[in-house]
């Protein structure tokens, strides 16, 4: 069992990276990603820690594009010490520390009192605090009875206390993953819900700046969806990947390696990204070779 899908709390998981480990090995999975949003932080204790263990931890990373909806990129088997992936992914931790102060703002003009430190202590990091953090505080002080209520009610795109973050355009996405030697997977297609032929047309535009996969197996895809994907992904060449994406707390129903109960993700896929991923591409050779 491999899981090539997960958060920790470097980003907007309840585990630590230590955590996380302990539990993969715990239920029997060989190999984890780590593909905690905007950063890389999560990395290196994860590794020191799997090392006790028969565990492989892939270097991932997740990317919000710019679209109408939900775009993420995932980028695997990346080289953390590229100097391109990691300023990008700085000036996306920057916007987000924008972006906290005024959903603050928004949330308390609702009548909610909440502030920033609380969200801040929540997270457990301070680079990358997001919307399910603010969904967290809310549901220990009661304004809400679940993460899903806080996002409905409040935090999702069109709610009260909505603030768009600011993204990369899908081709900087697609680019920044391989300058740093990354394989770049277009993650969760279902949440772009797009109709099948314009998600084909999508799909291939991402084509056109260098996606290599589709992440087609996916804790919440139908047998259907993960077909359709695998389709697609055959059509333009494109190798598929699979993930649980869990965030611990955040999505409680999501289980390491087994998603909703019934997530496979074959092994092979491993080798096929190995084989895929290149060396960094980087212009400053010197801080990137490893
Ligand atoms: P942010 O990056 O701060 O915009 O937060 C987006 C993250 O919130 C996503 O990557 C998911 O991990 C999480 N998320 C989005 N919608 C929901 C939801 N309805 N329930 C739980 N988590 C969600
Ligand atoms: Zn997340
Ligand atoms: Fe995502
Ligand atoms: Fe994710």
């Amino acid at each position: 069992m491999i899981d090539l899908h997960l958060h920790t709390t470097a980003s907007d998981g309840s585990l630590t990276p230590r955590e996380l480990v302990a539990r993969a090995a715990r239920i029997g999975v060989t190999a984890i990603a780590i593909t905690d949003h905007d950063t890389t932080e999560g990395l290196q204790e994860a590794r020191q820690y799997a090392a006790y263990f028969n565990l492989e931890v892939v270097a991932g990373v997740e990317i919000s594009a710019e679209y109408e909806g939900t775009m993420h990129i995932l980028g695997y088997f990346i080289d953390p010490k590229c100097e391109t992936l990691q300023n990008r992914l700085e000036q996306m931790r920057a916007a987000r520390k924008v972006r906290n102060p005024q959903i603050v703002e928004k949330l308390r003009s609702l009548g909610l009192k909440i502030s920033l430190d609380e969200v801040i202590a929540v997270s457990g990091n301070k680079q990358v605090v997001g919307r399910p953090h603010f969904a967290r505080v809310m549901l220990e002080k009661g304004y809400v009875k679940s993460i899903e209520e806080a996002f409905e009610k409040y935090l999702k795109k069109g709610a009260p206390a909505y603030v768009p973050k600011e993204r990369l355009c899908p081709k900087a996405a697609i680019e920044t993953i391989h300058a740093a030697g990354g394989v770049a997977v277009l993650a969760h297609p279902y949440q772009l819900k797009l109709p099948a032929h314009t998600l084909q047309t999508v799909v291939a535009e991402l084509v056109t700046f260098g996606l290599d996969g589709i992440e087609a197996i996916y804790s919440r895809h139908s047998q259907q969806q993960t077909e359709f994907y695998t389709e697609l992904a055959k059509r333009y060449d494109l190798l598929i990947t699979g993930g649980s994406d869990f965030h611990g707390a955040v999505k409680p129903d999501i289980e390491i390696g087994l998603g909703l109960g019934n997530l496979c993700v074959p092994e092979k896929i491993l080798d096929t990204l190995r084989t895929r991923s290149g060396k960094c591409k980087c212009t400053s050779m010197r801080e990137c070779l490893n």
